[in-house]
């Protein structure tokens, strides 16, 4: 095993790995590597002839090497050329890492497998999580997986599939009639009272170790080097700040990049943090230079992965971004569903309305002359669009099996 430590994120203080950890301050932990030694137990191209799935970044992940992990076969998502939606943008090297396409039909479950798999390991049974929707799916599965008890506290209007795979994977669901912060306050409070482990997003530590596979996984699909801008879409942060911890990583090992001139070696690429307009703290915050972002009023999206009124990684997030040279941006709640239908009619990839988001704001950089029609774009497909029936309202047309059927109208249909 290679991790040496945790470290608090606020302040640097150090924790033994190997138990049971939380937050430090009501702040999360990083997971700390012996780089130096990961260096010398694996090159960059060991990888390729691994397992095909997250857990092929073993020296990078917190699970000891003896252990057997929890999964569903998570990770390797493929990177997809965009050349139709490209070419409407205006953009030549447009490209999505389709997420929709792991267990549970969202990148949560790479979060959810190293948390699941931790939380075996160190001996817990009983976990609950507060969820704007697809982590509860994500943690009812792998908790089932791995035969452990699951409680899942999700806002009443959350999409009805979530409500759906986490009930049909054994957990106790439970619909509150307020947002993720009102079920994260009933998950703590529960802690004392029922004894079980609070799984939220950056909470405890692992789930971000999960998601950071996602960072790997692109410099290995592009031949150990990144792209020149990544679009995602956010909420709770871990995807953004997980990508920006491997590339970090990446960088100190040395994988990025190789044998080329050190200019193209250290160049990372911009983040775009990208929020609805009916829910954008993190937007906020970045326009008034702040490191930490106020609560949200009245948070509303159909996106509701985003959300997310209050981030206890809200610095974290601020940090990679302003690090990374871009921008937190909010797209227009009412592009949501026309960008779903339109890239997903062009590309056939069905996008989530998290994803329909980083569109409009893609759009609308690319008008602005901020992102080079020649830039290497990869947006994340953070999840897939058949999970959110209630997004768009479908009006189709009927057709009456005992009448003559009018083909011309059918030929005009658009
Ligand atoms: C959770 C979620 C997000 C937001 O991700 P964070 O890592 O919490 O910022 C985006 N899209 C989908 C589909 C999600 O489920």
């Amino acid at each position: 095993m290679f991790v040496t430590h945790l470290e608090s994120a606020i302040d640097g203080t150090r924790f033994d790995a190997g138990r049971v950890l939380t937050m430090h301050n009501g702040r999360p932990l990083w997971v700390r590597y012996d780089l130096a030694a990961v260096k010398k137990a694996v090159r960059p191209a060991d990888f390729a002839l691994r397992v095909n799935s997250l857990w092929r970044y073993r020296e990078l992940l917190p699970l000891p090497k003896d252990i057997e992990p929890v999964t569903l076969g998570e990770g390797m998502s493929p990177i997809l050329p965009c050349p139709r939606l490209g070419k409407e943008l205006g953009l030549s090297r447009l490209f999505i890492k389709d997420e929709g396409q792991l267990p549970t039909g969202s990148f949560k479950s790479r979060g959810m497998a190293a948390a699941v798999s931790m939380a075996k390991h160190l001996g817990l049974t009983r976990l609950a999580v507060p969820t704007a929707g697809n982590a509860g799916g994500a943690l009812a599965a792998y908790g089932a997986r791995a035969g452990m008890e699951v409680f899942v506290f999700m806002p009443e209007d959350t999409p009805v599939i979530n409500q759906l795979e986490a009930f049909l994977c054994g957990a106790r669901v439970f619909l509150v009639n307020g947002l993720i912060n009102d079920c994260g306050k009933i998950v703590r409070e529960g802690i004392d009272k029922l004894g079980w482990f609070d799984m939220s997003t950056l909470k405890e530590p692992y789930r971000l170790e999960g998601k950071k596979t996602m960072g790997l996984e692109i410099a290995e699909q592009l031949g150990w080097r990144l792209p020149d801008v990544i679009f995602y879409p956010t909420g709770g942060g871990t995807g953004l700040i997980g990508m920006w911890k491997a590339f970090a990583e990446m960088t100190e090992l040395g994988w990025l990049g190789s044998g080329e001139p050190s200019s193209v070696r250290s160049r990372l690429p911009k983040l775009v943090s990208c929020q609805s307009d009916g829910c954008a703290p993190i937007v906020r915050a970045f326009e008034k230079g702040e490191r930490f972002a106020e609560l949200f009023a009245n948070a509303h999206t159909v996106a509701s992965g985003l959300r997310v009124p209050a981030a206890v990684g809200d610095f974290m997030m601020l940090d990679a971004i302003r690090a990374s040279g871009g921008w937190a941006i909010a797209g227009q709640e009412k592009s949501i569903v026309p960008w779903m239908r339109r890239a997903a009619s062009l590309e056939g990839i069905a996008i989530c309305p998290e994803t329909a988001v980083c569109f409009d704001v893609l759009e609308r950089l690319v008008r602005e002359g901020r992102v080079g029609r020649d830039e290497e774009i990869i947006v994340f497909n953070t999840g897939a669009a058949q999970k959110y029936p209630e997004a768009v309202k479908l009006d189709l047309p009927r057709l009456d099996k005992n009448r003559a059927i009018d083909y011309d109208a059918i030929a005009r249909r658009p």
